[in-house]
């Protein structure tokens, strides 16, 4: 244990708050990185979820990871996109209140980078700059023929699969699929940024994650401050630890 963990581990959770909103309050970098858990909070699917995964499973004959997988895209469309469009562009999404906390860290001048690999478009409604979508989003689309750009409504609102209106080709969503590398620049640039970082603001997933692993090994401070409702062998691993929904801590901690 280092010597924040230290004094964090006995503290109970309205003190853990009041750590938390001591660190951001006085650092001028902090980068967050936000899991499913931020979005799974506004209403959106989890498919890890078992009894989604076999709900899916039953009505569509495949699991969720098949389904989404660019093999199946290349060669099942129609299929795809009967998925997509319902089960993901389709879900009706509440925002809570961490995206008006996150767009006041921002305008603070504190937030220098947001990562996420959820796919939903996190800063899309508000003013959140520096966001690195490792795993793209659900609003970036463009025709595979001649490339011309469609929001995700065109998408989700037209009958049947997708085609583009000016030449009739397949519409490529703006997520990445199974089996498709990440941006390595985007990449670069999301792990420069976690290693610059003073304090490091982990939200709505563990430390155990394969991403949030990778970006957490990049961090070399003792300010890594973990936000989330499931508890895990993990979580031992940060400096601060509040077993809480983010939207109901992260209003509380940033000013
Ligand atoms: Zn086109």
């Amino acid at each position: 244990m280092n010597d924040t963990q230290m004094k964090t581990s006995v503290m109970d959770v309205d003190e853990r708050i009041r750590y938390a909103e001591k660190l951001i309050k006085e650092s001028d970098n902090i980068v967050v990185i936000a899991g499913i858990g931020v979005m799974m909070e506004c209403g959106a699917l989890n498919y890890d979820r078992d009894t989604e995964a076999y709900r899916i499973e039953e009505e569509y004959h495949h699991c969720p990871e098949e389904i989404m997988a660019a093999a199946f895209y290349n060669t099942r469309i129609e299929q795809f996109y009967d998925f997509y469009k319902k089960e993901i562009l389709s879900t009706q999404l509440t925002p809570t209140e961490t995206f008006p906390a996150l767009e006041r860290l921002q305008k603070s001048g504190k937030l220098k980078a947001v990562l996420t690999y959820t796919i939903y478009g996190l800063g899309h409604d508000y003013e959140i700059e520096n966001i690195y979508e490792l795993d793209g989003n659900i609003h970036d689309n463009h025709c595979n023929k001649c490339m011309k750009k469609f929001p995700m409504e065109y998408l989700r609102d037209s009958k049947g699969m997708p085609v583009c209106d000016d030449c009739g080709g397949t519409i490529r969503p703006g997520i990445r699929l199974h089996g498709e590398r990440m941006r390595n620049d985007i990449l670069t640039d999301a792990v420069n940024a976690v290693s610059k970082a003073d304090v490091l603001l982990v939200l709505g997933t563990n430390l155990f994650d394969n991403m949030v692993q990778f970006a957490v090994n990049h961090y070399s401070k003792d300010k890594l401050i973990l936000v989330t409702k499931h508890e895990h062998f993990t979580d031992k691993a940060a400096d601060l630890v509040i077993h809480e929904h983010v939207c109901d801590v992260l209003p509380k901690i940033v000013p």
